[in-house]
């Protein structure tokens, strides 16, 4: 068998012939129509009233903050466990990054912890829907109103995900998707934040763009960014959302594959899905009881070994030097003990078989 990746994105003839329609139509920047069509039918899908593209998910996650005017003196709690974009885009703002620890079944950010990290300089907070399950909204935007926070979901790893029926992106204040070659949706490099918000929609479209003057050209009054994305990357968007029932159906039959192998192995934790949320399997995960970062490690390496490609779980953000805080127990324990497994929208049946007999051996 041919080695197998932890990820590959899925390009069909659709994609081809979009980006190859933008390429032609000479709108290869950030004007053209695939850009208004991305942004309607994105907004359109996650049910909300606005959808605005960016560069990528981290300039998505920043544009947000700073156009809800969060900045210097300010503090935004996260999870401990995410990838360092949630940190570092709060950085960039100028306020302060604070971590707190995840729940451990659906390894997002734990809401009482978050109610434990208020102080009166918190401003907003970042939940995020990691490996594709939804954080606790709910409580978290209860949690919000109470302490007239803004929530800003950070969903780059969750496009489709649900709670009651709601799709993420649309149930906190804004949310913010990222268009990376390995995210359920890929443009190549890309990002989306969406909003029900109008003011705010006006201000990621301002401050995306320079923050140019719309009625005089190259007047500026505020430091804005070039955040754009290109209507080349909005054409394969454009065809990729086309395709997203079937890419989520495909994802959540690799999940049952792997769960069928692997349910009864005592030691392994597999993905968890809450009752009323709509996990979307982004990346199978598993966590192994009764390991620590170097058995995990070695069995990332053995793995490789027998042509399987996996992942481990992030570090937490805490343990990172520029953001050195207080130990999480419950987000080092899962970064410790967990890996991500192949999980691509082309990996086959028998592929599957082959990584789950290879991982019991291994464990064995
Ligand atoms: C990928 C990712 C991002 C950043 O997206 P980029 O498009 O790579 O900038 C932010 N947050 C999370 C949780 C991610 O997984």
């Amino acid at each position: 068998m041919n080695s197998i990746p932890i990820s590959k994105p899925s390009i069909s003839q659709k994609e081809i012939e979009y980006v190859l329609d933008a390429v032609k139509s000479g709108w290869v920047s950030s004007l053209g129509k695939y850009i208004d069509i991305f942004e309607k039918n994105f907004a359109d899908y996650c049910g909300t009233k606005y959808a605005v593209t960016t560069s990528n998910g981290t300039a998505a996650l920043h544009l947000a903050l700073v156009s809800f005017g969060i900045g210097p003196g300010d503090e935004v709690i996260i999870p401990d466990l995410t990838f360092i974009a949630t940190a570092n885009a709060v950085k960039y703002s100028g306020a302060k990054v604070i971590t707190v620890d995840i729940d451990k079944d659906t390894l997002c950010i734990n809401e009482d912890e978050v109610k434990k990290a208020i102080t009166k300089n918190t401003k907003a907070i970042i939940p995020v829907h990691l490996y594709g399950h939804p954080a606790a909204m709910i409580e978290l935007n209860e949690i919000a109103r109470n302490h007239n926070l803004i929530v800003i979901e950070d969903a780059a790893e969750a496009h489709g995900a649900e709670i009651n029926g709601i799709k993420v992106g649309g149930i906190g204040h804004a949310g913010t998707f990222s268009f990376y070659g390995n995210k359920v949706l890929t443009t190549g490099e890309g990002g989306m934040v969406t909003t029900n918000d109008k003011n705010i929609y006006d201000r990621l479209k301002y401050l995306r763009d320079h923050a140019m003057d719309s009625d005089k050209r190259y007047w500026h009054e505020e430091v804005g960014f070039n955040y754009r994305m290109t209507n080349l990357q909005a054409a394969m968007g454009v065809a990729q959302l086309e395709r997203i029932n079937e890419i989520l159906d495909k994802k959540k039959k690799i999940f049952q594959w792997y769960e069928q192998q692997l349910h009864n192995e005592s030691k392994i934790k597999l993905n968890f899905e809450s009752e009323g949320y709509k996990n979307v399997y982004w990346v199978v995960c598993i966590e192994i009881n009764g390991f620590d970062e170097e058995k995990r490690d070695s069995l990332i390496e053995a793995l490789k070994a027998s042509g399987i490609d996996s992942r481990p779980f992030f570090y937490p953000v805490s343990d990172m030097p520029m953001y050195k805080s207080n130990d999480t127990k419950i987000a080092h324990l899962a970064s410790k003990t967990g890996l991500n497994l192949p999980s691509f929208f082309d990996i086959t049946k028998e592929e599957v078989g082959y990584v789950c007999k290879n991982l019991k051996k291994l464990l064995q």
